[in-house]
């Protein structure tokens, strides 16, 4: 199948218009699912999620088939597992940690036990499409981000996990981690989306409560929970920032 690896959604508009490409598959940072998903009904296309990264081969490590339900791991090429990121013990199939790849056929300079830092889970269930290769789901973040509160691992991604659930809560957000006598508290500033109704302060509180026993479940972790108005969150490009 000829492969062309293009970066700008313009250069992806011309190609589409010269060759009327039925599938697509799409990786890296500009990879999200809404522009898939917009891509797919704009162009008809299918637009699939590939996984891969310079240091092993490009794109191409593993890649989803028609039926999206993760990426199956081209595994004739790639071993896959995965670590809990600050133990490096080697974790079961369907825990979430971080990718580490041996590539099998790379001469010259083949890797061994590769730490990738991006975070994903192995699913080893068989997929709709009859292929019996283990699959991994969408990248969820990197093991850098990995924060320990109190010896718990926490990532980012559980807390916009646990945010994605409230319809009032904006995608912005902050960590504040701080260190009292020998005890680390973790505080999670959240902002509100403009459009609710913000004057009832009891609904605030209860909002409030809700989310923080919705992080404890999640996290295993007592969390302070502060909701702020909208807009007042300082924005970044791009990855994470620590400060
Ligand atoms: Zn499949």
């Amino acid at each position: 199948m000829p492969y062309i690896w293009v970066r700008s959604l313009k250069i992806w508009a011309l190609i589409q218009e010269r060759f009327t490409v039925k599938n697509w598959t799409f990786g890296g940072e500009g990879s999200s699912e809404s522009v898939r998903k917009e891509l797919e009904d704009v162009w008809g296309i299918l637009a699939t999620e590939n996984y891969g990264m310079s240091e092993l081969i490009g794109p191409g490590v593993s890649g989803e088939c028609v039926h999206k339900m993760g990426m199956h791991i081209n595994e004739d090429y790639f071993l896959a597992e995965i670590i809990d990121p600050v133990t490096q013990e080697v974790l079961e199939d369907g825990q979430i940690g971080e990718l580490v790849i041996t590539t099998l056929d790379k001469e010259a300079l083949p890797l061994i036990r590769y730490r990738t830092k991006d975070l994903t889970r192995l699913i080893k269930e068989p997929c709709a499409c009859g292929r019996t290769t283990k699959r991994m789901e969408k990248i969820s973040g990197r093991s850098d981000d990995m924060l320990i509160i109190r010896g718990v691992n926490v990532f980012p991604t559980q807390i916009e996990e646990v945010m994605g659930e409230f319809d009032e809560l904006a995608p912005h957000y902050e960590i504040l981690l701080r260190k009292e006598g020998h005890l680390d508290t973790l505080e999670i500033k959240i902002e509100l989306k403009t459009d609710m109704n913000l004057d009832s302060y009891q609904y605030l509180q209860n909002l409030e409560k809700e989310i923080k026993h919705r992080l404890r479940t999640m996290l295993n972790l007592q969390a302070i929970v502060s909701l702020v108005s909208p807009k007042t969150l300082q924005r970044f490009e791009g990855k994470a920032k620590t400060y």
